[in-house]
């Protein structure tokens, strides 16, 4: 028997990144893929809100391409839902748009960053505080400026959508030490401490969470007629409890796909 070549590392293949090259594919990939799903059948996220949804995909919490393991607790089983709206989280993180610039200056104006889960009030606040002239910078507003179609929670929201309203808002951001007159008001959802604290770095800024607890925020949620926000309520707490850490250099974005809400 030949020793020694079980330490040797797995070569990657080229263009992937991470653990990729881990990914059991093949007839081993379909088996490993069944066990996992009748391991777990049904889908984590789901039942954290009481819903009881098939899993349909095993999913890797931590994505290879990050360095995630292929071990079977780096694995939690989603529904096709679930399992989309953690993509396109993660995709808009990997988008040629940095969401974490690191070559943002500090605010020349006084600069309020709203943070909070959706439904939480963060634009309510900020339209009540802020005065004419003041500059807000919003995600969700960027792109519905890029896209008047696209409404948050409803329907789709498309990557390249996504991307471009990052850069809009990097564009805004970097602005700001540039700018002499009015107050700023940044809306972010930045679930962690770590992303406050990134974020109030880099900008200078003061700091304003804003959360009225999940139940309060779901029953806006679906007050408002978008269901679909629930879920991302429930991902906002569950980052809220994970390490956070801003990602290094920006990659292409090479998938256009759209992504259910
Ligand atoms: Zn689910």
């Amino acid at each position: 028997m030949i020793t020694g070549f079980q330490s040797n590392p797995v070569p990657k293949p080229k263009g992937e990144q991470g653990n990729e090259h881990l990914r059991k594919r093949g007839r081993a990939g379909m088996a490993q893929r069944k066990r996992r799903l009748q391991a777990e059948p049904l889908c984590r996220h789901c039942a954290v809100q009481g819903l009881t949804t098939p899993s349909t995909v095993p999913d890797h919490i931590i994505p290879l391409k990050d360095g995630g393991t292929d071990d079977d607790t780096n694995i939690q089983c989603l529904c096709e839902q679930c399992h989309a709206i953690k993509t396109a989280i993660e995709a808009a993180q990997g988008t040629g748009a940095s969401n974490h610039p690191d070559w943002l200056r500090p605010s020349a104006i006084p600069l309020t960053i709203v943070c909070g889960p959706p439904c939480a009030g963060k634009t309510t606040y900020v339209e009540q505080n802020a005065k004419p002239g003041d500059i807000t910078i919003d995600l969700d507003a960027l792109a519905r400026k890029i896209d008047p179609s696209y409404r948050q929670w409803e329907g789709m929201l498309e990557g390249a959508l996504l991307n471009s309203a990052i850069r809009a808002r990097n564009e805004l951001l970097g602005s700001l030490s540039r700018l002499k007159r009015g107050n700023a008001w940044f809306i972010v959802s930045a679930p962690t401490q770590a992303e406050r604290n990134w974020w109030q770095d880099h900008l200078c800024g003061n700091t304003h969470l804003i959360d009225p607890g999940a139940d309060e925020c779901k029953r806006r949620a679906i007050q408002r007629g978008t269901p679909n926000a629930v879920k991302g309520i429930d991902e906002w707490h569950r980052r809220a409890r994970q390490q956070w850490q801003p990602k290094g250099k920006a990659q292409t974005f090479t998938e256009q796909g759209r992504v259910v809400w």
